[in-house]
């Protein structure tokens, strides 16, 4: 090693006088050089800073002269974002409007002209939607003049009315194929919109449709529901819900037992979890259950408008992908009594409930979930489903950037239902086996187990 060292040195020995000259020559000739190098150097260094405060700034304008450039105005810039990645919706009603003004006729239902609330192709297109969650809603026993009976156990009309709401949306889906496209995955989300389509999604709003089973929950899965909203607004025999302008009494103090084997057999079979209805109690649970992200598919944020529907900061905290978090796209509810005082629902409110939940969760973590054609009454600036490129518009006049708003728009959904999907692969691949839970209330079915069961009862 000393050897290898001692021939890069510079040595003192065989001086004389000109080789003195010879070097001092040169040292001049060094430092000329030097000084080139260094007024070159400095130059390319202030050119260089020019380049990055020149490129931040187009960047953080969304205004980049190179291809891709957007316009000047709000409008058409998110327009052009838009094209690329289209809104994603979490929650739209068409079906249970088609229930009730059409009596699931599908033949008397003309979605190319005019529809009577807020969805149509023609605006649908117009407001650049690429894909939505067609709602097989039906509401509460209670709301619908049935008795529920003690303890959830009269339940069995959900299933059917669930089960009818499913079949109007495969055929509604079905009766226009040149725009609507079923899916089923993620993937199929972004097969659908390359062709052009709108991808069309299933999710029931409330376990109270489920009759109490988990075997109904499967069945479900396997017509095409993607997601399950753990409650309505009332309770049931899975988990407690918000109620809607105000809470009611707890009944399980957020999940019941049932509830648990319920959010194991989504994650296992990659139905999403969806949070939206629940009580904070069951939300935060739930929260600490799952094992897949989850799903928000039509809430706001409680700090901006108050009320239990709506999702507080302490839950939001919860969302993220850091440690003790849970990943989750919070899909923001444009119903006007969940955005603002009455008469102050506008589209700006409505961004502003989109800036908080960015703004505690992240960008990651908003989507849309408007409730359309579920609600009568809508925000200004926000009539129906044209109206999206409008709220992009304000956010973009607000700084949002182009990939924020495309991960508002269904980047966020995207990602979330990917998660989804994987973790139910990775559950399947350890060998995790279907739930057969049973509500422990019911009595019609193990009987023989009870030591309950008698011949004369075949
Ligand atoms: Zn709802």
């Amino acid at each position: 090693m000393s050897n290898e060292r001692d021939h890069l040195l510079p040595t003192s020995n065989g001086r004389n006088h000109v080789r003195d000259d010879i070097s001092q020559e040169a040292r001049a000739r060094e430092l000329r050089a030097a000084k080139v190098r260094a007024v070159v150097h400095s130059s390319l260094t202030v050119l260089f800073v020019v380049g990055v405060v020149v490129f931040v700034f187009l960047g953080l304008n969304n205004q980049w002269p190179w291809g891709g450039g957007l316009p000047k105005d709000p409008l058409k810039a998110v327009l052009r974002i838009l094209d690329s990645a289209p809104v994603i919706d979490g929650h739209i009603d068409l079906p249970i409007l088609v229930r009730e003004f059409y009596a699931n006729n599908v033949s008397a239902v003309d979605l190319t002209s005019p529809m009577p609330a807020h969805v149509d192709i023609p605006r649908l297109r117009e407001g650049k939607v690429g894909a939505f969650f067609w709602s097989v809603y039906v509401s509460c026993p209670e709301d619908v003049g049935y008795d529920a009976g003690d303890d959830f156990l009269n339940a069995s009309w959900r299933v059917r009315d669930t089960l009818e709401q499913i079949d109007v949306a495969q055929l509604l889906i079905e009766k226009y194929p040149d725009t609507f496209q079923v899916a089923l995955t993620s993937q199929d989300i972004k097969n659908a919109l390359t062709e052009g389509k709108i991808a069309s999604l299933m999710g029931v709003e409330g376990a109270h449709q489920l009759g109490n089973s988990i075997a109904v929950l499967r069945q479900y899965y396997s017509l095409g529901v993607r997601y399950v909203t753990l409650t309505h607004m009332c309770h049931n025999a899975f988990a407690d819900s918000c109620g809607f302008l105000k809470s009611p009494k707890p009944l399980h103090n957020g999940l019941s037992e049932l509830g648990v084997a319920l959010i194991s057999e989504m994650n296992r079979i990659g139905m999403l979890v969806d949070l939206s209805h629940t009580s904070d109690a069951t939300a935060k649970q739930a929260l600490k259950q799952t094992k897949a992200p989850v799903i928000w598919s039509h809430s706001s944020a409680r700090a901006v408008w108050d009320v239990p529907r709506n999702v507080p900061d302490d839950v939001l905290e919860l969302i993220g992908t850091g440690e003790n978090k849970t990943d989750a796209v919070v899909m923001v509810n444009f119903a006007p009594y969940f955005v603002a005082a009455a008469g102050n629902a506008t589209v700006q409110a409505v961004a502003d409930h989109v800036d908080h939940i960015a703004k505690v969760a992240g960008k990651n973590h908003v989507g849309l979930g408007s409730d359309f054609d579920g609600i009568g009454e809508v925000p200004r600036g926000l009539e129906d489903v044209s109206k999206y490129p409008q709220l992009f518009a304000e956010l973009y006049k607000r700084g949002w950037a182009r990939h924020d708003l495309a991960g508002l728009s269904g980047g966020n959904l995207l990602r979330v239902m990917e998660g989804a999907e994987v973790a139910a692969r990775k559950l399947q691949q350890e060998g995790a086996q279907p739930a057969y839970d049973i509500y422990k209330k019911r009595t019609d079915i193990g009987k023989k187990r009870e030591g309950r069961w008698s011949t004369e009862e075949l």
